[in-house]
């Protein structure tokens, strides 16, 4: 069977591009799943040009609704620059049959990034912006598919969603 095309965040393939400097190698994704699945690494903090390591960020609920600021210096917003940062990416996008985030991240988290002084959790800016531009694209992060029921009906989504792409 010819292989599934996914994007993934890219510190999850072992690269040091998170704010710390490190990386969040998931072998199970590496060695299990690449047999079926080309890769397409994205990583949207690094790709707006932010260096590694760098400062964190995190998500707070303003006037204007969710936004991605620096931990230690709010006024400095990367909303509008990721969110472009995925209408950019779009083309590429359009040829990938899925896409697996990293938890929790501000950026790639998948409905598990706390918002600083709320109690709910929400999607990272770029997923959020993905989700808009790519409405059926199967969506899952490196927990979920951890999961084999969860893995399942992700890779059912994506076949799925190649034929209807390769229509
Ligand atoms: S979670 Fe996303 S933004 Fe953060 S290092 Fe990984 S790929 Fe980059």
């Amino acid at each position: 069977m010819k292989k599934l095309q996914c994007a993934i965040s890219q510190c999850l393939l072992g690269e040091k591009v998170r704010y710390d400097g490190r990386e969040k190698l998931n072998t199970f994704i590496t060695q299990e799943l690449s047999r079926n699945i080309d890769w397409l690494p994205i990583c949207p903090e690094v790709e707006i040009g932010l260096p590694v390591p760098r400062p964190p960020i995190h998500l707070i609920n303003s006037e204007i609704g969710i936004r991605a600021v620096f931990v230690q210096d709010e006024s400095h917003d990367l909303t509008e620059t990721l969110r472009g940062h995925a209408s950019s990416m779009q083309e590429k996008l359009l040829n990938v049959d899925g896409y697996i985030f990293k938890a929790r991240s501000p950026s790639c988290g998948v409905r598990t990034v706390p918002v600083q002084g709320e109690k709910f959790l929400t999607n990272g800016i770029f997923v959020e912006a993905v989700k808009k531009l790519l409405p059926c694209l199967p969506l899952i992060d490196e927990e979920q598919i951890a999961d084999k029921n969860l893995r399942v009906q992700f890779f059912e989504s994506m076949l799925s969603y190649r034929a209807t792409r390769e229509k």
